[in-house]
């Protein structure tokens, strides 16, 4: 629950447990969530096993898929749909189960909670439905007023949940994140109003995002009986892929090869591996706006295991990336090239490979999905197994999906007369003290 270690730094497991295949063979039958127990009770001592189990069981019961994560199968291709969560991206599957966390350790020490995160659209209604109605905790989320799509604002304000506060801010998001960013800056505001953070390094994210490579492999080899396996992955924060990279390390030697990475416009990660050159560049705008992302906020992670497990190292680095904006880590390529591919996507690509697969399996990809397949067509190796991360529904992304293909995806129940729910929502000009006062007027648990 504290984020960020005391020393500024990300947390990580002591060691990385090694499964066999005696073990995985007990484990292929599970369903998701008894997989997910399994996985996740080899890094999680502190909470006993039918409390855990339980809170499990209740965050995939929210998703409308009784699979939880259904592979699907086209060409030489699979594709793992991530997208069955309440708000149909991936971001459901780590946060439905730390929004169950936070309210188990909360409950447990009478504690409370207001979570505060500003968002450009996405990440916002998966931190909502993660938390809304939970006791204990208040959501405060804001949003730059009018500059995100109707679909994504009313997914966010239709949650009419007490506990959940949508901020509308008369500014764009950087005026948004610079707002959160001073108040949890503000240590007496923060510790007054017990405020959190619900975002990308928290390890139980990444921990919630490692069961389904694990689940993935178990059912490739059901499906198909080859050996290794590759997955595409469409990359913005590095929290994904860096989940792949825990569960390669998990699995026995060889069974996870190589980890695609896949960027849009927005390079620097394809860069990193390609090159060994990890430096910012401006963020550019494409179809995949949720990985519209310079400075990746899990890179950190992987930094401490390629330094070979060295903090200070890590913390060096960190330091000189913060202070340059750059990184120059071409003497670790081989090393890096053991765990990923690179490639990144072009936005005419990303539309012609909707179209492609479309035409050719009547299968609708959303545009980072699409990212994903693109890469993965271009790094297919024969006998290998392909798994490409499907992480948002097409119908979030219509508008982009239909310029590709000339129709609009069907939509899916919990967005169908979205537009016309009744929603709630608190306007505000872009200043730190009025979000601090309706933080304030808001801080109360019956
Ligand atoms: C967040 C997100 C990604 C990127 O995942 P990271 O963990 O940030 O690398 C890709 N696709 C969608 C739809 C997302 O919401």
């Amino acid at each position: 629950m504290m984020g960020l270690a005391e020393d500024g730094g990300l947390l990580l497991p002591r060691t990385i447990p090694r499964l066999d295949g005696a073990t995985l063979a007990l484990w292929r039958d599970k369903s998701y969530p008894d997989l997910a127990f399994e996985v996740m009770s080899r890094f999680i001592d502190d909470i006993p096993a039918s409390d855990l189990r339980a809170l499990v069981n209740a965050s995939y019961a929210a998703f409308d898929h009784t699979e939880v994560t259904p592979l699907v199968h086209y060409g030489d291709l699979h594709i793992l749909e991530l997208f069955h969560g309440p708000t149909l991206a991936f971001k459901d599957i780590a946060l439905q189960f730390l929004g169950n966390l936070f309210e188990y350790f909360l409950k447990k020490d009478n504690g409370r909670m207001n979570i505060l995160g500003a968002t450009s659209g996405d990440t916002g209604s998966a931190a909502i439905y993660a938390v809304r109605g939970k006791a204990g905790i208040n959501i405060f989320i804001l949003h730059p007023h009018g500059r995100v799509s109707p679909v994504q604002e009313k997914q966010m304000t239709t949650v009419l949940d007490e506990n959940v506060h949508n901020i509308a801010i008369r500014g764009s998001f950087d005026d948004g994140q610079a707002i959160v960013k001073g108040i949890f800056g503000d240590l007496d505001f923060k510790n007054a109003h017990h405020l959190g953070a619900i975002n990308s390094i928290n390890w139980a994210r990444v921990l919630a995002q490692v069961v389904y490579y694990i689940w993935s492999c178990l059912h490739v080899q059901s499906h198909e009986s080859l050996g290794a396996i590759d997955f595409a992955v469409p990359t913005g924060n590095f929290g994904d892929i860096f989940a792949g990279f825990i569960a390669k390390r998990m699995m026995p030697e060889g069974m996870i090869r190589r980890l695609v990475l896949a960027t849009n416009a927005n390079d620097i990660l394809a860069r990193f591996v390609r090159k060994g050159d990890y430096s910012l560049a401006q963020v550019t705008q494409t179809s995949s706006p949720s990985m519209d992302i310079q400075s990746a906020s899990n890179f950190e992670r992987y930094l401490y295991y390629l330094t070979d497990s060295d903090p200070k190292r890590t913390k060096d680095l960190m330091a000189e990336f913060a202070d340059k904006g750059r990184l120059e880590l071409s003497g670790y390529l081989d090393q890096i090239k053991r765990d990923f591919v690179a490639e990144a996507v072009d936005e005419e690509t990303v539309k012609a490979t909707i179209s492609g697969f479309y035409q050719e399996h009547k299968y609708i990809l959303d545009p980072h999905t699409a990212v994903g397949v693109a890469a993965a067509l271009r790094q297919q190796k024969p006998g290998v197994a392909m798994v490409c991360l499907a992480t948002a529904h097409p119908a979030k992304f219509a508008a982009v999906v239909e310029e590709a293909i000339g129709k609009a995806p069907d939509v899916p129940p919990s967005l169908a007369g979205i537009l016309e729910r009744q929603a709630r929502c608190q306007v505000m000009d872009a200043d730190a003290a009025l979000v601090k006062a309706f933080i304030e007027s808001h801080d109360q648990h019956p």
